[in-house]
């Protein structure tokens, strides 16, 4: 079968890899001149910068890949598991490591904190639970299919619907077990991991932690970059051709069937289309005359980001791999997040890979990823909003760790909404497609396929089940196991 793929981001990577390995015709359509969308690097004046996703959890599902294509992943692809998953920081000089082996998170909270180990034993269990009890549906299985809903072990977790904490805010659900504000904070960070607001999405998420705490937080040698590259360089040796500096300008229908692709003004026909795109991109500029998804495609949008990628004239010690600052009033953040306004003292992550692979700096230099939340883009006037976040994030560092950082940075480079939708062609440049502030949101993600349109599929992180590489790789399994259903007509 002849498989064409739009974007080699790392969900069209997968696909490539999954769609390839099973004896495919596979070619990967991608506009920029290099693979991996969001997931890329770049070079500055010696520094190297992962350019998007620090965080690399469930490293399983990349190992699958390499599974699917007959190798053995550890031969191919090394990764390490972090033993200090995130360093915290709060204004009144509270720090707190959080370990990745749980009773020793538990015993620093109880020391810095005083809260009793076993309170955040009991949180971690519970995210633990609630994703044993969910996450196979939820994030493994295409939830717009009737085989879906017919099998036993699903019908059987959806009795277990009311122990999902789907009703209630994941900030309430963090009060009710920890209780105090430092550490409900802290754990209603994870809401960030798919750009949600914790005051609004549902106590599902606090699956969350589980991810990190028990699963693990990791680093890819070589860099979050190597992903892209390992699964990209497997692609090509299962056979999938790669045609670079090369947008897709039009899906081609036949009544209500893809039959192919218009790309630098050339048809070629394809048995099935995989679209790694921006779901909202791909039927509007793609598929301008087929039905268009209103509903799915005006959903409000996840947050987005502003980086500054700082060569930094300095180590410091206090720091690890991932650091966070934490604001004073984190849902007054939130609150200033959904009015589209980014607040006065955001809370800001601190990224530094040379800490694990000096080389990524100069000798006695750290590679700085510094970001912070903010809306996605609405018209904003950001050129303003990144002058004044500029300023206020170095205070901020310069003030919670006592240094005087304007005279150690060595260079710069910005990422920011509006370059990240023109880089990656994110609708508004959300990270994570749209937003899981709503409790039924799992359900109103794009299907990973369209009810209209015949031998036509969706990957990435604007559809089911959304965001985050993991997410994106089990995106390009289900298509691949929907795939394998139905016979291409
Ligand atoms: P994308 O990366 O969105 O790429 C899509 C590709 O399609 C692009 O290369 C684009 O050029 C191409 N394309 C689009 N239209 C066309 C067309 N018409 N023709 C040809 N090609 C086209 N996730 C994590 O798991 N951990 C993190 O720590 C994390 N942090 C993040 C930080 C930042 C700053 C950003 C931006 C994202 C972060 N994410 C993180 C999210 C993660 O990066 C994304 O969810 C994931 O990489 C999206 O992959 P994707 O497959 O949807 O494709």
């Amino acid at each position: 079968m002849k498989i064409a793929i739009i974007g080699a981001g790392i969900a069209g990577l997968a696909s490539a890899v999954r769609m390839a390995s099973k004896g495919h015709s596979v070619d990967v359509y991608e506009a920029n001149a290099y693979p991996g969308g969001k997931l890329s690097q770049f070079e500055l004046q010696g520094y190297r910068f992962d350019a998007g996703p620090s965080l690399f959890t469930m490293p399983q599902y990349v190992d699958e890949l390499f599974q699917a294509a007959g190798l053995n992943p550890a031969e191919h692809f090394r990764y390490q598991r972090l033993p200090i998953v995130c360093n915290y920081f709060w204004e009144d000089q509270t720090r707190l490591s959080a370990f990745a082996d749980e009773t020793e998170f538990a015993s620093e909270v109880e020391q810095k904190l005083g809260v009793e180990a076993a309170k955040l034993l009991q949180s971690l269990a519970d995210s633990r639970r609630k994703y044993e009890l969910s996450g196979r549906i939820f994030l493994e299985k295409s939830l717009h299919r009737l085989d879906t809903w017919l099998n036993l072990s699903v019908a059987k977790a959806m009795l277990k619907i009311p122990q999902f904490d789907l009703f209630t805010s994941m900030n309430k659900v963090n009060e009710r077990m920890v209780q105090h504000p430092k550490l409900v904070q802290l754990l209603n960070r994870f809401a960030t991991y798919n750009g949600s607001n914790p005051y609004k999405a549902p106590g599902l998420l606090t699956i969350i932690p589980h991810f990190e705490h028990h699963i693990g937080a990791f680093y890819p040698e070589g860099g979050m970059h190597n992903i892209t590259q390992s699964v990209y360089e497997l692609a090509q040796s299962k056979g999938a051709r790669f045609h670079f500096n090369a947008p897709v300008e039009e899906i081609l229908l036949k009544k209500n069937r893809a039959v192919g692709i218009k790309v630098n003004q050339e048809t070629l026909h394809y048995d099935r289309i995989i679209s790694n795109m921006d779901v909202f991109h791909a039927y509007r500029r793609l598929l301008p005359h087929a039905p268009q998804p209103e509903k799915i495609l005006r959903q409000e949008k996840s947050t987005s980001a502003l980086i500054f990628y700082w060569g930094v004239q300095r180590e410091s010690p206090e720091l690890n791999m991932h650091n966070i600052l934490f604001s004073e009033d984190y849902r007054h953040e939130f609150d200033l997040l959904s009015q589209g306004k980014v607040s006065d003292d955001p809370t800001v992550y601190i990224n530094i890979t040379s800490k694990h692979t000096p080389g990524d700096a100069p000798q006695g230099c750290e590679n700085w990823f510094v970001m912070i939340n903010v809306p996605y883009n609405a018209g904003q006037d950001w050129d303003a909003i990144i002058a004044r976040s500029r300023t206020q994030i170095i205070a901020k560092i310069s003030r919670v760790l006592g240094v005087n950082l304007p005279d150690l940075i060595a260079c710069e480079e910005i990422l920011e909404p509006r370059s990240i939708e023109s880089k990656t062609w994110s609708h508004l440049g959300a990270l994570y497609g749209t937003s899981s502030n709503d409790r039924m949101a799992a359900f109103m993600r794009h299907p990973n396929f369209s009810s209209k349109i015949k031998n036509l599929y969706f990957v990435g992180g604007s559809v089911h089940p959304g965001g985050g590489i993991p997410l994106c790789l089990l995106s390009a399994k289900i298509v691949d196991e929907i795939m394998d259903k139905s016979p291409a007509i």
